[in-house]
């Protein structure tokens, strides 16, 4: 599955290609193939999700005919899976309407309008196609990552690099976490792993210095991507925001309008806890979209509709295990359809 997908001259033809103008809509687009792939990945990372709660839909939808007072337990079932009270809400008197609006009456009518609702409110956030995902890319393109300690971030920066490098994008990545050693140790491992090149300075070192060497290194070897990691302690907001502005404005001076993407990566594991997390790193940068890491590990993850809804902010990734290859792009379509199978 292509993560990458900007269309660039080939260097060794001589003649340059002549491409058609790209689209918004084929930047989204995947193959047969990689559809199957995408529902497959999505599948096996929700069935957690799907076993312990959303499997129960099933039951209410059993009989022809749709009996009202089963709403409450749709509301209880989304609840139970960690979508949270207000979101929860929200689906019910949407679906409602529609159902009510459309004098639905089957079980299945009114499976599928909920299905639709699903989906919408995870894709209503989503205006454009991610940075990387665009034939227009820009070159390099920048993404600082940031998240607390242990979300999974330095698992999902190495997943990443490696489905770009494997896409064809040269990455190179930046320690710019520069506060625990083993966090700067830890991103030089996987690097090695990866086979892309880590600018790192000594712990303590200042964040904004290493940004600044990541991209001057990326400007001398020609990368495609950057991925800078950032601190994720959270002890004071004014820290965080202040440290991670630095780097923003460091990338600045290389790179005028990036960084293009700020993803913030959210342990799925933790629930309504990581919401809250995501709330305070939200209020202090310009966070453009969330990796939702361990969704394989946990039955809650109802807690993507209560990211899109209540912080509007886009699912790009969700990581679907411990290797580097378990990293899928997020799809609504397919997400709600495992969950509902
Ligand atoms: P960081 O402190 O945020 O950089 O967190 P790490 O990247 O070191 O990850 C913390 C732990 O979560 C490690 O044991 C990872 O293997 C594990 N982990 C990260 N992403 C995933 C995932 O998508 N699925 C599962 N099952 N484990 C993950």
């Amino acid at each position: 599955m292509r993560f990458w997908r900007r269309k660039h001259e080939d260097h060794h033809e001589a003649a340059v290609l002549v491409e058609e103008a790209p689209s918004p809509e084929a930047d989204l687009e995947f193959s047969p193939d990689e559809t199957e792939e995408l529902r497959e990945q999505t599948g096996r990372a929700v069935e957690r999700t799907r076993r312990g709660w959303f499997s129960r839909l099933g039951g209410l939808f059993e009989r022809a005919e749709f009996d009202d007072a089963l709403w409450d337990e749709i509301e209880e079932i989304l609840i139970s899976a960690d979508t949270g009270l207000d979101t929860a809400g929200r689906v019910i008197a949407n679906v409602k309407q529609v159902v009510r609006g459309r004098g639905l009456k089957k079980s299945d009518d009114v499976r599928a309008a909920l299905r639709d609702e699903l989906i919408r409110m995870l894709e209503a956030p989503v205006h454009s196609a991610p940075a990387w995902a665009r034939q227009d890319a820009p070159s390099p393109l920048v993404i600082v990552v940031v998240g607390v300690n242990g979300a999974g971030k330095t698992t999902s920066i190495a997943k990443m690099a490696h489905a770009f490098q494997r896409d064809g994008a040269m990455t190179i990545l930046g320690a710019a976490d520069t506060f625990r050693a083993a966090a700067i140790d830890q991103l030089k491992i996987w690097g090695e792993r990866v086979g892309v090149r880590v600018i790192a300075h000594q712990p303590g070192a200042d964040p904004g210095a290493v940004a600044f060497d990541t991209l001057s290194a990326a400007e001398a070897i020609g990368a495609d991507i950057v991925i800078i990691d950032t601190a994720g302690r959270l002890h004071t907001k004014s820290n965080l925001m202040e440290e991670l502005k630095k780097i923003t404005r460091t990338v600045q001076k290389k790179v005028p309008d990036g960084p293009q993407e700020v993803l913030l990566v959210l342990d799925a594991t933790t629930g309504q806890n990581g919401l809250m997390q995501a709330r305070t790193f939200t209020g202090a940068v310009g966070v453009t979209g969330i990796v939702m890491a361990k969704l394989d590990g946990t039955a809650k993850g109802g807690i993507a509709f209560a990211i899109t809804n209540e912080l509007g902010l886009p699912v790009r990734f969700i990581g679907t295990g411990e290797k580097l290859d378990d990293l899928a792009p997020f799809d609504a379509h397919a997400f709600v359809d495992a969950l509902m199978s």
